[in-house]
């Protein structure tokens, strides 16, 4: 590719609204182009690291045995119906009419159109098992769209789905993909683990979430460094690892209060300091009919870590918990009200909630904290509105670094990090209710077992910046960078030498299949080199006058602090 016919297009400052690196980054490199909330358009630069991206999933999944396909971005909504999800799935899930009123959804993911496609193609045990993907474009419409290509309304994904007869060979096509995803993030360069996770809105049994580790990453991440002990800290809270603590949620005694309304009564109440040492609350949420009479009411609580003794609160509050109360992990915090503790805000939840951060609890007009007891709740209207978001999630969770691990091999650590792809073992979540059946040796129908695969494409691009980039700008691991080489000439335009040995170079290493870029635009040198440096290509080849009368040129690697000199003979060997 020669520079002038391609399109480069890098600006010196970030817009205000990109928070993290990889998002100013790919802003500044012209990699993409904000067209709406969460909506962007793919630039030639940023287009050509998706496909690296994409072509190295496709490799690693046909080598894994999975068959591509492609299924519809808008699909009926009568699919969706049968298994429920048209409605479960919230606001998240894009919802249209076509003219003649009929409902579509925009794919937010497709275990409903696989599973629709599977139970009319696969018929028979001797068809099994079968992994279908696609690499397609996603709509979420997610409450907060940011960082860019991270947290998109409209994405790209690789989704996988298998097929198998029963639980035992599901496992071995969810151990295949397990380790094809493992290959896929190696040869992307990308550091990540790999975390035991709640299968959330997809269902099913097993999963595991592979998180890239950044500092910016929203998940947090537990691990114990001595072990193979490695969950997403959701799973890690809602499988009760933490026994002590867990217990220490049962926490509430004395009777609340009618009419009170502030965070400081909620405090009292629990008998606990507000501000920096409030280390847990109790809300209760009820639900309300339309004439303001409880249905329900639930009790949500929340740790917050620091140095309170939980302990002491876990021995002196047990008896407080009324009928019909049951305490609330955070994963079904998060179900319940479309959102995660610490991410909340008044608007745009349906159902009167909750909770947190160090002062905490965010408002509602029907909120309600206390016992489930006809005038014995605490109802408030102005509960800590425009409270600032908490800045970690692990802040807020009933776990601390330095807990001692599950599996009782050493303490626990906590990392943040960025979700690039999700397997799960589904069994027959989708299969049952859509009548996926095939018929056995015996000819008997059997339910088939799925897994589902997920990879965030576009993400990865964020994920991987935010690994890797200094303060020049990105630097591209090598499989996935936009150009793999770029060559800068000095003079281009001025020198009949420098031309010619540049486009040697260029026509050398074309033949050789490096995806290499001549710069020959023909810049100031200074400008030339900081473009680059910017987009974050790995390696690059300056050739000037004066190193090309010794036979010279001058290498520098995007890592390297300083350039070294080169034969320009030995360059297509060096970089093949
Ligand atoms: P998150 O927890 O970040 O919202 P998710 O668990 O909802 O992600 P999955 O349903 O597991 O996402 O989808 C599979 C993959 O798709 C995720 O692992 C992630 O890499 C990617 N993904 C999900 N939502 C987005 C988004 N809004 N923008 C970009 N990629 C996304
Ligand atoms: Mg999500
Ligand atoms: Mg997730
Ligand atoms: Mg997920």
């Amino acid at each position: 590719m020669k520079a002038s016919q391609f399109f480069i297009s890098t600006l010196k400052e970030a817009p205000t609204d990109a928070e993290v690196a990889s998002h100013k980054l790919m802003m500044r490199a012209g990699m993409i182009k904000r067209l709406g909330a969460g909506i962007y358009n793919y630039m030639p630069m940023g287009l050509r690291v998706i496909r690296k991206v994409e072509a190295i999933i496709r490799e690693e999944m046909n080598r894994a045995g999975a068959v591509e396909l492609l299924m519809p971005v808008v699909q009926p909504a009568e699919l969706w119906q049968e298994t429920g999800r048209f409605e479960a799935m919230g606001p998240e899930l894009m919802r249209v009419k076509d003219r003649h009123g009929r409902d579509f959804v925009i794919q937010p993911t497709s275990e409903e159109v696989i599973t629709d496609i599977a139970r009319q193609e696969l018929r028979s045990y001797k068809q099994l098992p079968k992994n279908f993907y696609h690499i397609q474009t996603k709509f979420r419409d997610e409450r907060r769209p940011r960082f860019g290509l991270m947290r998109g309304r409209e994405f790209t994904m690789k989704d996988a789905y298998s097929f198998d007869r029963d639980v035992e060979s599901g496992t071995r096509s969810y151990q295949a993909m397990y380790d094809a995803y493992c290959r896929i993030f190696d040869r992307m360069g990308l550091q990540y683990r790999a975390v035991a996770a709640d299968s959330g809105a997809i269902g099913g049994d097993v999963s595991q979430e592979f998180q890239v580790i950044a500092e910016t990453g929203e998940d947090a991440i537990v691990y114990c460094p001595t072990s193979d002990f490695a969950a997403n800290i959701e799973k890690a809270e809602a499988v009760g690892l933490i026994a002590q603590r867990a217990a220490a949620t049962q926490a509430m005694t004395k009777t609340p209060t009618p009419g009170k309304s502030t965070c400081a009564d909620v405090a009292e109440l629990l008998s606990l300091p507000l501000a920096q040492t409030v280390k847990s609350l109790v809300l209760a949420t009820d639900e309300l009919n339309d004439k303001g009479e409880i249905v329900k009411s639930v009790v949500w609580l929340l740790l917050l870590r620091g140095d309170h003794d939980l302990n002491e609160v876990k021995t002196s509050k047990v008896e407080g918990l009324k009928n019909g109360f049951r305490f609330a992990t955070v994963g079904e915090i998060e179900d319940h009200f479309g959102t995660k503790p610490g991410y909340l805000g008044p608007i745009g939840l349906k159902k009167p909630v909750k909770v947190i951060a160090d002062r905490t609890v965010a408002n509602m007009s029907d909120f309600v904290c206390g016992a489930n007891e006809a005038d014995f709740h605490l109802t408030g209207v102005n509960w800590g509105r425009d409270l600032p978001e908490p800045d970690a999630v692990a802040d807020i969770r009933n776990i601390v670094a330095g807990d001692p691990s599950p599996d009782g091999k050493g303490v626990l650590a906590i990392q943040r990090g960025i979700e690039v792809g999700h397997v799960f073992l589904l069994g027959t979540k989708y299969s049952e209710p859509m009548k996926a059946t095939f018929l056995d040796e015996n000819g008997k129908p059997q339910p088939m077992v799925m897994g589902c695969y997920g990879i965030g494409v576009t993400r990865i691009l964020g994920a991987a910046i935010e690994q890797n980039h200094d303060e020049r700008g990105i630097i591209w691991p090598n499989g996935i960078a936009p150009f793999t080489v770029v060559i800068c000439p000095i003079g281009y335009d001025r020198s009949a030498d420098v031309k010619a040995a540049a486009d040697s170079l260029y026509a050398e290493l074309m033949a050789a299949g490096v995806d290499v870029l001549l710069d020959d635009r023909g810049e100031r040198p200074g400008a030339m080199l900081a473009d680059w440096e910017l987009v974050g290509v790995p390696h690059r080849v300056v050739l000037g006058d004066r190193g090309l009368k010794e036979g010279h040129v001058e290498y520098q690697g995007r890592r390297d602090t300083e350039a070294s000199k080169m034969a320009l003979a030995e360059v297509a060997a060096h970089l093949r």
